[in-house]
């Protein structure tokens, strides 16, 4: 039986609370997810229970918590739909995964004049790796545009790629706009000039079934915080035969088949890549997340978020001088927009004192700040626990404040 939102809402005990004496609004979802009871208690139970360093033990506690990594390796594979098990490389989140095939691809196949494509609306997170391979490297950043709708101009990939193209880095949604990325397209049109592709699933894995063979990425990366799962956890997905073609990204214990002075061999996949002790406790956390995920359903999830987006897009679209940055037709549920006169910190300042969490500022996305000409936004993003009654706080407030600066 599909639970109802104040059911759902009951998961979460960080809503049900005030700040300032207000009852909190929390619309940050894009920046970190909260966490349901399911994954709260599963990194409790572990800790009164089973924790013990994983893989390299011969006791009891140590193959307890060993299976219970690995069965969560099981859970995410299918939860995305990877092929192999092995393609599931535990990381620390969403910038470790990129970072990790920036340097382990760049290592293998970049060469100086060799060129990386990313788009104009990526996060840091997946610019600045790609920016500092290509310093190494000597080779060189191209950039694929967006319209100002927020969508990504498709039809200039054809020219950006060369054969001097080693990769494409694409975000799947975009963190500021909420577009979302026609990315199965993409990859098409990058494999037919036989350039791999990585996909920043950070803000599309909590919205919909990602299906990672479906997409036929070479490589998905995301953050286990954003989607209810612990800080400190994430996951890079990779083709095999991909991952087993480049390097490891750091040397350390569990990483390593043989070590002498003279020369170390590496483990296979996917512990090739999982040096030192990793976030094993955050890893079973995730997967429970995945489960919750499930048990609510994408169904639900999508219309849900849907109709949070829609219902809040037409209530913006009445305030005077408000502007929404991304119009896209297929946007996740976020909202970034502007009110005239008004500087997005100072509504962001005056939103949180009537107990409304937004974010403020660039969003990790200095360059796309650029291209709008803006310095920042206000960003609202709704999860599925969020309620109508939210919004009208929401825009209850942006008119408040609307006034106080305008009339
Ligand atoms: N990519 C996108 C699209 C994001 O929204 C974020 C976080 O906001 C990241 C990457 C980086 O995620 P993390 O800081 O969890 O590594």
């Amino acid at each position: 039986m599909q639970k109802s939102i104040d059911e759902i809402r009951k998961d979460f005990p960080i809503l049900n609370q005030k700040v300032y004496g207000k009852p909190l609004v929390y619309l940050d979802n894009g920046a970190t997810s909260q966490k349901p009871l399911l994954v709260i208690n599963a990194e409790k139970e572990i800790y009164e229970t089973i924790n013990s360093n994983i893989h390299r033990g011969v006791h009891f506690l140590s193959g307890e918590m060993t299976n219970a990594y690995e069965n969560a390796r099981t859970t995410i594979q299918k939860f995305i739909n990877a092929k192999f098990s092995e393609e599931i490389i535990f990381t620390k989140g969403a910038t470790d995964s990129i970072n990790l095939v920036a340097f382990s691809f760049g290592e293998q196949f970049v060469n100086e004049g060799d060129e990386i494509i990313v788009t104009e609306m990526e996060h840091h997170a997946n610019i600045v790796p790609w920016q500092m391979l290509c310093q190494r490297k000597k080779a060189i950043l191209k950039v694929l545009p967006i319209s100002d709708e927020g969508e990504l101009i498709i039809s200039k990939l054809d020219n950006l790629i060369t054969s001097k193209t080693r990769l494409l880095a694409a975000t799947h949604t975009s963190n500021v706009l909420g577009t979302i990325n026609p990315v199965k397209e993409i990859i098409e049109k990058a494999h037919k000039q036989n350039v791999p592709v990585l996909i920043d699933g950070s803000q599309a894995i909590l919205h919909s079934k990602i299906d990672v063979i479906d997409l036929n990425a070479d490589f998905y990366v995301f953050s286990g915080h954003k989607m209810y799962a612990p800080t400190g956890i994430g996951i890079l997905y990779g083709k095999k035969e991909l991952l087993e073609k480049i390097p490891p990204y750091q040397g350390g214990g569990d990483m390593v088949d043989n070590v002498s002075f003279e020369k170390t061999t590496y483990a296979e996949l996917p512990f090739k890549f999982e040096a030192g002790t990793s976030n094993f406790v955050g890893a079973v956390a995730l997967a429970k997340a995945s489960e919750y995920i499930e048990s609510i359903g994408f169904e639900f999830i999508k219309k849900q978020e849907t109709e949070l987006l829609n219902y809040a897009t037409e209530k913006m679209q009445t305030v005077k001088g408000l502007k929404i940055y991304g119009t896209s037709k297929k946007k996740c549920s976020i909202i970034s927009f502007l009110v005239e006169n008004i500087h997005a910190y100072d509504m962001g300042l005056m939103l949180d004192k009537m107990g409304i969490a937004v974010r403020t500022g660039s969003h990790c996305a200095q360059p796309l700040m650029k291209r709008f000409g803006i310095e920042g936004t206000i960003r609202a993003s709704f999860s599925f626990y969020n309620t109508k009654d939210e919004i009208d706080s929401l825009i209850q407030g942006i008119e408040r404040i609307r006034k106080m600066f305008n009339d």
